[in-house]
Order: C-alpha cells, then sequence, then structure tokens
C-alpha cells in the first residue's frame, strides 16, 4: 500500500500517523507523485477527524523543511493573521530596528481583502522587494531592517494551501497552525511575535478560535526552536484610517514621525514593537520605543530601509496619488457604532486596492480613507470616508454605506488588544 493510502486509511477510522509516512506523503505531493484526489481525501480525513500536537508538529517540520530555508538566530520577526488596513508590519518593525532589534523579514503579497507588506512596499516609488541574498543579509547588519518577498518558501504548504482552498479544508486549526509556523520556520527568525486577527474581518470570528490558535502557534514555533509570544488583536473595525498601499505607507510614515494617528494603529504598532524588544531581551521596551518615536529614529530607520532597497530620494514624501476621489457622506447624524472590516475591504477591493484573484493589477494609490471611527459623533451629510481610485467607486460608496452603523447612542469602548498571551 502506498504511504498516501496508508495515511487516509489510518485517519478516516481517527488513527494517528506517524512522522515518516507524513514525511512521504509531504515529499511526494510536492514531487507530484502524489495526486490531488488521494491528497483531498487525506485533507478532508484530517478536517474531519483532527491531528494530535505530534502529528501537527511533523506536519510543520515536513513543510517547512520542503524548500529553502534560511537562519536568523537573532533577528525578530512578526506575522499577522491577516487584517484590513494592517499597517502593524511597516510601523512596528522601524521602531523594533530603531532600538536595535534586527529583522530579516520574507513578505507576501495580498489577496482579497487582507492587504499584503510587499504591496505596501511596492508603493513606495523605487522600492525592490527583490534583493540577492547577500545583500539582503548585508542590508541586515548594515541597517538592522530588510524586507523581500519570499520565494521558494515551504513549496509544500504553498501546494497543500491551493488544493485545500478548492476542497473546502482550509479551516481545520491543525492544517491553518503547521501553514503558517511552516513558513516563519523556514524564514529563521530566532524570535517572533504572532498577530492574530479576532472579529468580522478575520480569519478567526470568536475569542476562543483565536486564542486556540495564538496557543498552537506559540506551541509550534517553540516546539521548532524559535522564542515566540502572541497577540490577539480586535478585527472587527479595519486598524487605522487608511486602507491601500501608499494610504496606508501614508499612514504609517506618520505614525513613524510622532505625528497622530488614530489610537489603535498607535496602541498596536507601539505594543508590538515593544514585545519584539522584550523578546530580543530588551529590559525597558516600552521606554525605549517611546524614545525612539520622539527622537525621529524610527522615521530615519523607515528612510534608511527604503534608501538601501532602491526608493527614490524623498520617495516617502512623493508616494503614489491617485486623479479621482469621492467622499461618502453620512446618511444620518449620531454615533458611529460600528464599521465593518469586511465591508470596507471589499470597498478597496472594487477601487483597485487589491487582488480578487493571484493575477489582477492593483492600483498603488487606491483605497479609503476614514474620516470617522467607531465612537465619532457625525452630522448628516458630513464626510465619512474618502475614496481614492479611478474603478469601482460607485460599489465601494455602496460597500461603505453597508459598514458604517450610526445610533443615537455612542458604542462601549472596544480595545485595541484583546489579548495578551
Ligand atoms: N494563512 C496561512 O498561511 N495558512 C493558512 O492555512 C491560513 C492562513
Amino acid at each position: 500500500m502506498s504511504a498516501v493510502l496508508e495515511a487516509i486509511e489510518t485517519k478516516k477510522r481517527g488513527g494517528e500517523l506517524a512522522e515518516g509516512i507524513i514525511r512521504e506523503v509531504v515529499a511526494g505531493y510536492t514531487d507530484g507523485s502524489v495526486p490531488d484526489y488521494q491528497m483531498s481525501a487525506l485533507l478532508m480525513a484530517i478536517f474531519i477527524e483532527g491531528m494530535n500536537y505530534p502529528e501537527t508538529l511533523a506536519l510543520t517540520r515536513a513543510m517547512a523543511e520542503s524548500g529553502e530555508t534560511y537562519a536568523f538566530p537573532d533577528c525578530v520577526d512578526k506575522h499577522s493573521t491577516g487584517g484590513v488596513g494592517d499597517k502593524v508590519s511597516l510601523t512596528s518593525l522601524p521602531v523594533a530596528a530603531a532600538c536595535g532589534a534586527p529583522v530579516a523579514k520574507l513578505s507576501g503579497r495580498g489577496l482579497g481583502t487582507t492587504g499584503g507588506t510587499i504591496d505596501k512596499l511596492e508603493s513606495i516609488p523605487g522600492f525592490s522587494v527583490h534583493l540577492p541574498e547577500r545583500r539582503f543579509r548585508r542590508q541586515v547588519a548594515e541597517v538592522g531592517l530588510a524586507i523581500v518577498e519570499a520565494g521558494n518558501l515551504a513549496p509544500a504548504d504553498k501546494a497543500i494551501y491551493a488544493l485545500r482552498d478548492t476542497t473546502g479544508t482550509v479551516d481545520s486549526l491543525p492544517l491553518i497552525g503547521s501553514s503558517i509556523v511552516s513558513k516563519k520556520a523556514a524564514t529563521g527568525a530566532g524570535h517572533l511575535l504572532y498577530d492574530v486577527k479576532q472579529g468580522s474581518g478575520a480569519f478567526m470570528k470568536t475569542p476562543e478560535e483565536a486564542r486556540e490558535l495564538a496557543r498552537l502557534l506559540v506551541r509550534l514555533s517553540e516546539s521548532m526552536g524559535i522564542r515566540a509570544t502572541a497577540l490577539i488583536t480586535n478585527m472587527d473595525t479595519p486598524l487605522g484610517a487608511a486602507i491601500g498601499n501608499a494610504l496606508e505607507v501614508r499612514e504609517g510614515v506618520r505614525f513613524l514621525k510622532g505625528e497622530t494617528v488614530p489610537k489603535d494603529l498607535a496602541q498596536e504598532a507601539g505594543l508590538v514593537a515593544a514585545r519584539l524588544l522584550e523578546l530580543n531581551g530588551g529590559e525597558t521596551p516600552h521606554e525605549s520605543v517611546e524614545k525612539a518615536l520622539s527622537s525621529g529614529a524610527a522615521y530615519e530607520k523607515l528612510e534608511r530601509f527604503a534608501r538601501a532597497q532602491g526608493a527614490d530620494p524623498d520617495a516617502l514624501e512623493n508616494l503614489p496619488t491617485s486623479g479621482k476621489v469621492r467622499e461618502v457622506p453620512a446618511p444620518r447624524e449620531g454615533h458611529v457604532t460600528s464599521l465593518a472590516a469586511l465591508a470596507v475591504g471589499r470597498a478597496a477591493l472594487a477601487l483597485g486596492a487589491g487582488r480578487k484573484k493571484k493575477t489582477d493589477k492593483i492600483d498603488p494609490a487606491a483605497g479609503v480613507e476614514l474620516l470617522a471611527k467607531p465612537g465619532d459623533r457625525v452630522a448628516r451629510g458630513d464626510p465619512v470616508a474618502r475614496l481614492h481610485g479611478e474603478r469601482g467607486a460607485e460599489q465601494a460608496e455602496k460597500l461603505i454605506l453597508e459598514a458604517i452603523e450610526i445610533s443615537d447612542e455612542p458604542p462601549p469602548p472596544a480595545p485595541a488588544i484583546l489579548d495578551d498571551l
């Protein structure tokens, strides 16, 4: 009996898969010798019967070792499970680097309503997300911050994830946990923070699901030799005010210059930076973060990083803007009580800020600027959002009006940080 058939027979009866079988199946699926129909059957059996911790760890290892691997044991890294307006990498990592925690990051592009750091960085004129490995390593040593597009990392995960996407097997905790940690382990940072988003605009909708995933990510990472911690953060509402690539970079620049940005963004970016410093052995992380922001060191780090990766001089002051901007008026007066992240993400997508499928071309200047957030009071006709982009403005306006709820009573306060593991 082939390894994959043995795995299907074992798992469909709720049995445990041995590490050797998992490795054979993962290697076979990556080299094409295991066909999609058998892998689909196994994934569905795993989806229904689950996997215990040793099986999940074995799958993580097998996928992590299926392609190129890097080692940056002194570096810090962060991973977000994905959200709308999530510019925490752009904001927290220059702060951490300015405080002496080096960052070597391999990032991805956005898909659907979830943005990607690589697309955001590419909206900076001249910025290159491709560096030869030697130059990448030199930049980490000299600048303390380098971010490039992930190439052939964990190819087994890439193939399995694409199959899960078309076979209804994405939302399985052991499959999600092993998928995320395999890529982070291949990236090789020694210290890692997971930002698990929870809420209507996130993968994890409930506190229980988010906590379970956060615990699994930390446990798997520690088993792979990475010092890890996790935060659970709110994704009922987009983070900050900007959704869209250049708009998000502009908001990140404001934060790093110490200018006023929405409280949720300032709190989350500051806390992530502080946690990364703590993981790296920093003794006064919160004070260091404050100092890096108020002294200008964090913004200088961003400028140096952007220049090292080819950005034009003054690129951060000359980010692309859209020729077409329109405002969405509030349909009534009152307190904004909610602003559904998923619908705002769809509005940005309609404007051209993201891709519906991998091959779509994005408009770096497109997106949504929120002019009111939950808790703000608005009069009827006040602009609540600005839509930037040449395409889809009518659909985007409809989506913003669907996303916003305005009531007579103010909403209860909604914390940005929901849990800290
Ligand atoms: N993100 C990943 O990288 N993998 C999953 O399975 C889900 C989200």
